[in-house]
């Protein structure tokens, strides 16, 4: 076993062996010539020439040794319904929908929208896209009419696949009149839709000529044996858009051979799951870690997938350890926000079941911060918790430990090191060096970017390069737009995204390390910091607090005692220069639907201006409870 040094610098010093070595993690109809062209930077083509389709490594490949085994397991805690497709069921469903959509001509390089609630049928139509060529656009289930319109002219679907409905508390959530009134708004609409039809929804209705029925079509298709589209593995897999937490989202296009390589390849080295074990991830097929870790990822290593559609605390805070307990799960991935939100319940219902099986908690998705990272490791004893950082863009880590490679200690805050082939560099803001340790830098990586990241911005190869390549000027290197440190031992730690720095004063302090300050209070759940203008100090730090026990800030009393404890709080952890100059408390903060933070919207109203685009955020009843306690005094 290499240690984890000798691991990363071999994929970046000894790149083609290493990535040669990986590749065989997967099949390929035609093997590449190259592992590598990158003859046009920024532009990357992995495994060139080589022939190869996600469907057939993540379904057929595994028929041979593991077809009786669970390839997916759906729970859902809203409509009661747990079912389960062995590889071989599952490769029947596959071929069923590949069917259904080729009866309506779609083919290879046609785009396919899916509109869709954490259902099964999703995870079908996904993998019925990729085998016959076509190239899925997942769009978040729910998303309001006008998002959806936008992706839709974006990807211009021939198909769409979409439900009567989602789920959410025990109430339906009615899609499909969302679908019509975006293909109303968008230019280029869907010659067809197909409807997985729930009957939640009962209120639904169809347009003649357009809409069809799932079911009536998987009827005509039962048997049917789709043959797998063989793509160059440079050729286009999917289009996911980012969370959008920054402004317009980004339509990030994935290749094929490279992103079943890297994720065949973290299945491994980072989330140690081997063929044959259950790994849960509770994101949402509308995100990237649900493309890679609910469906691709898994089912590439021959593992078994747990798809959980219901919230974390439903029918009690226990459902996830439950859901451990009886699918003998050994990986699971979530997310920060989530943890936060088991963080307020009774700690019991973390020991209600036997988690012995759990040996790995991934959260990723928005910075870890140390009280909550402590908190459920103390209450999970004996699991460990591994932050990981990366974005839509890389579509994998880029920053995790790697258990799988090396048992390295991980320090509460850090995700600890760099993914195999990503040349990460902490560079000056203005001078473009690289920062010395300790030192703060944005999160930057020199191309080309390894197997598995994003290829381009769909159908905009200039707004990429511009984007992501066009930060400092004398150094085409890919930034994440993240700030970052590294310690002396080689430690990264995310400080937050570059537009949340904020200047007090003349000092620039991240958002983050004021709100990690502010978490140091044990009453506080959540906080949200950001810099609102100030004639005198250029920018103050106002904090948005959610806290754990609402009568502590029932009172006029009870805010005023609770306000001089945070501000005693940051004083003590960070400094007075941190010391917001309002600490606000609500009952909850504005997210995105993916759970992240919307910081410059809060800062909007903070400054009275306009909050800007909503269209990905969760609950508008959040910005106005901001309002509400904008307007009471600090
Ligand atoms: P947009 O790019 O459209 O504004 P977004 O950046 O929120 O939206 P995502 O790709 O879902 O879209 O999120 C990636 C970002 O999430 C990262 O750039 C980083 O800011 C944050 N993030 C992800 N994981 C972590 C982590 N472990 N620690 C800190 N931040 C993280
Ligand atoms: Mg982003």
């Amino acid at each position: 076993m290499p240690s984890y040094r000798d691991y990363h610098r071999r994929s970046l010093a000894d790149r083609d062996a290493f990535w040669r070595e990986k590749a065989a993690l997967i099949d390929w109809q035609t093997p590449f010539t190259s592992v590598l062209d990158y003859s046009r930077p920024p532009f990357a083509k992995w495994f060139v020439g080589g022939r190869t389709n996600l469907c057939h490594n993540a379904v057929d490949r595994h028929l041979a040794a593991r077809a009786d085994q669970a390839a997916l397991v759906y729970l859902s805690t809203e409509t009661g319904q747990e079912s389960r497709y062995t590889y071989r069921e599952l490769h029947a469903e596959v071929n069923r929908f590949a069917a259904v959509l080729k009866s309506l001509s779609v083919g290879h390089g046609d785009r396919v929208l899916v509109y869709m609630p954490m259902i099964p049928e999703a995870v079908f139509a996904m993998l019925a896209c990729a085998r016959i060529g076509a190239i899925h656009s997942v769009v978040f289930g729910g998303f309001a009419a006008a998002s959806l319109a936008t992706r839709i002219d974006d990807a211009k679907p021939k198909v769409m696949v979409t439900s009567d409905a989602g789920m959410r508390g025990g109430k339906a959530v009615p899609y499909k009149h969302l679908v019509d009134e975006a293909c109303r708004l968008a230019q280029h609409p869907p010659h067809k839709v197909v409807i997985c039809n729930r009957g939640l929804d009962p209120a639904m209705t169809k347009v003649a000529g357009r809409d069809l029925d799932y079911a009536e079509l998987r009827a005509q298709h039962m048997n049917a044996q789709v043959p797998v589209e063989w793509l160059e593995s440079s050729e286009p897999s999917y289009i996911l858009y980012t969370s959008g937490t920054t402004g317009k989202p980004k339509g990030v296009q994935r290749d094929t051979g490279g992103y079943a390589v890297a994720l065949a390849t973290s299945m491994r080295d980072i989330f140690c799951v081997a063929p044959g074990e259950t790994m849960f991830t509770t994101s949402d097929i509308g995100w990237v870690v649900g493309h890679s870790y609910i469906i691709y990822g898994p089912l590439i290593n021959g593992s078994t997938t747990i798809m959980y559609e219901g919230l974390p605390i439903r029918p009690d805070p226990a459902i996830w350890w439950k859901i451990v307990a009886d699918h003998n799960v050994k990986t699971m991935f979530s997310s920060p926000t989530a943890i936060r939100v088991l963080k307020k319940q009774d700690p019991a219902f973390m020991r209600k079941y036997d988690h012995s099986t759990l040996k790995y908690l991934f959260l990723a998705g928005e910075p870890l911060d140390e009280p909550t990272a402590r908190w459920v490791s103390d209450s999970l004893g004996g699991v460990a918790i591994i932050d990981n950082y990366w974005q839509t863009e890389s579509g994998w880590p880029i920053l995790s430990a790697h258990l799988g490679v090396e048992e390295t200690p991980r320090k509460f805050g850090s995700p600890s090191f760099a993914a195999a082939g990503y040349d990460v560099r902490l560079l000056h803001e203005t001078t473009g060096e690289e920062v010395a340790a300790g030192e703060k830098g944005v999160l930057t990586i020199v191309p080309p970017l390894p197997p598995g990241c994003m290829t381009t911005v769909w159908g905009d190869d200039e707004r990429f390069v511009k984007t992501y390549f066009g930060t400092f000027r004398d150094r085409p290197v890919y930034s994440t737009f993240d700030w970052a440190t590294c310690d002396a031992d080689g430690y990264y730690f995310v400080l937050g995204r570059t537009d949340d720095v904020i200047n007090v004063a003349g000092h620039r302090l991240g958002t983050r390390e004021i709100e990690e300050a502010v978490q140091a209070h044990a009453g506080i759940a959540e906080v949200a910091v950001v810099g609102v203008a100030d004639s005198l100090k250029g920018q103050i730090p106002v904090a948005f607090a959610v806290v754990k026990d609402p009568a502590r800030v029932a009172t006029p009393e009870g805010i005023a005692a609770m306000r001089k404890e945070v501000m005693d709080t940051v004083d003590r952890e960070l400094g007075a220069i941190g010391r917001p100059g309002a600490v606000h408390f609500v009952a909850m903060l504005p997210k995105t639907r993916s759970g992240k933070l919307l910081r410059r919207s809060i800062q909007a109203l903070a400054e009275g201006r306009d909050p800007g685009d909503l269209t990905t955020i969760e609950d508008p009843g959040a910005l106005e409870q901001i309002r509400a306690a904008l307007a009471i005094r600090p």
